[in-house]
């Protein structure tokens, strides 16, 4: 009887369907961060505080100061594919961060996660959502705002666990996930807290910053990449062909071994784009020595209609309507800039 041999086609379960998502959305713990943070920051937060232990492995807590859920929003926070953040189809016009509506319904199968929330004028509740298995909305005590805890990560898929780096590597890519997040939202206020051995460490700390964009952005920086990288950058703010370049590059003096300090954002969301740090790279071309790197913090803003943002999962990558008009408004821009500064400079020489 071949019928016997036939492979039976069944769909999996939601635990299953969950987990495999889980996979591209949550590569490591720092990828836990990014979503939580995100969610705090689409939330409207002001203060965000972020805790972690043993790399992020036993530990991630976001604290924010947000719009919070009610009690029957919890369950459809954890379901798959349930977002505030999107109307009906419209992928291409997108303002928040999030919009996949995976995240916490991904990390509630693959680890321990609890919710507590309290949106104004409602009580505070928490849920509780472990390897996939949801508990009941129950009673909480909260001030404001939205608690997500996230313990274990992976537990429930060990082959996973074993692919994460060493404790300290896996916080240097937590802390990188903050600064990154910190440089898009200088109105914001995060710290960053380490938990080793039961002792709890400040390892980064942003305070929210006033003022316009700029201001705030020029505040951020100097915090973050030292008084050395905003005395020395440029101010960008050029608007070309309904896209908008801005943030601050640093004059070809201030170059570096090596490009850690390049930062590109598009639409203020952190990017490892090719395209776009390669753009930066060619500005600088006829400015830098072979062995020298630029080091700038660039957003493009466009049109959310021009730019596709739900290339991969985890959303570092974008994929542009129009390549050459992006590439080229940094390449121009950039190296206009920075021939004006150089003119002035020399200008001020001669006078
Ligand atoms: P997405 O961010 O793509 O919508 P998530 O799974 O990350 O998907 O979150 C699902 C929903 O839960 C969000 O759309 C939002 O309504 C709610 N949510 C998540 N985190 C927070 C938070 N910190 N504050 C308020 N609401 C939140
Ligand atoms: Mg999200």
């Amino acid at each position: 009887n071949i019928s016997t041999d036939r492979p039976v086609i069944r769909p999996l379960d939601e635990a299953a369907i969950n987990r495999i998502a889980a996979g591209e959305v949550v590569e490591r713990p720092a990828s836990a961060v990014k979503e939580l943070v995100e969610n705090a920051i689409d939330a409207g937060a002001t203060r965000i505080a972020v805790e972690f232990a043993d790399g992020g492995k036993t530990l991630i807590r976001v604290t924010d100061d947000g719009c919070g859920m009610t009690g029957a929003d919890l369950p459809l926070a954890i379901a798959r594919h349930a977002t505030s953040k999107i109307d009906g189809t419209d992928l291409l016009n997108i303002h928040s961060f999030g919009f996949r509506g995976e995240a916490l319904a991904s990390l509630g199968s693959v680890g321990r996660l609890v919710l507590i929330s309290r949106a104004q004028g409602h009580d505070a509740a928490q849920i509780t959502v472990a390897g996939g298995r949801i508990g009941d909305v129950r009673p909480a005590a909260l001030s404001r705002g939205t608690v997500v805890e996230l313990r274990d990560l992976f537990y429930a898929t060990p082959a996973r666990l074993k692919f994460l780096r060493t404790d300290r590597a896996e916080a240097q890519a937590i802390a990188e996930v903050i600064r990154r997040l910190a440089m898009a939202e200088p109105h914001i206020g995060f710290t960053l807290t380490e938990t080793t051995n039961g002792e709890a460490r400040v390892i980064f700390r942003a305070d929210p910053q006033s003022g316009d964009f700029f201001d705030a952005l020029h505040g951020r920086l100097t915090g973050i990449l030292g008084a050395d990288f905003t005395s020395n950058a440029l101010r960008i703010d050029i608007p070309r062909d309904g896209m908008h370049l801005t943030g601050y590059a640093a004059l070809p003096t201030y170059s570096r071994g090596s490009g850690a300090q390049q930062f590109v954002f598009v639409n203020g969301r952190p990017v490892l784009d090719k395209l776009l740090l390669g753009a930066l790279r060619v500005a600088y071309f006829d400015f830098l020595s072979r062995d020298r790197h630029p080091a700038a913090v660039l957003n493009l803003a466009c049109d959310s209609e021009r730019v596709d943002v739900n290339v991969h999962p985890a959303k570092a990558e974008v994929r542009f309507r129009e390549p050459d008009a992006a590439r080229s408004l940094i390449i121009t821009g950039l190296r206009t800039a920075l021939s004006g500064a150089g003119h002035r400079a020399s200008t001020t020489v001669a006078g």
